[in-house]
């Protein structure tokens, strides 16, 4: 479930509005980029649970870093209205 550009922008300024601006922990460029894709993760509290990670790549070394798609507010955990409760990729 990519994001869409409002919630690669809605990612963007929850970085630039928390403390220093974002920049990279590998080469300290500030040229970062919101993917419109999601990571999905297992974690250990089910078979079905699953966190979402926002995807902010450096656009000069190519580090990805990760952010909690719920804290922030976008992708499926963030919208309750959506929820589905049909299993979505329990399978690994
Ligand atoms: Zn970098």
């Amino acid at each position: 479930m990519p994001l869409t550009p409002d919630q690669q922008q809605t990612v963007a300024t929850h970085l630039n509005t928390r403390g220093q601006a974002p920049k990279c922990p590998v080469c300290g460029a500030s040229n970062l980029r919101v993917l419109p894709d999601l990571t999905e993760v297992s974690i250990d509290t089910g078979p079905d649970a699953v966190r979402h990670l926002v995807n902010v790549e450096c656009k000069y070394c190519a580090h990805l870093l990760h952010f909690s798609a719920r804290a922030i507010g976008v992708g499926p955990e963030a919208e309750p209205d959506a929820a589905e409760t049909d299993g979505m990729d329990g399978q690994a």
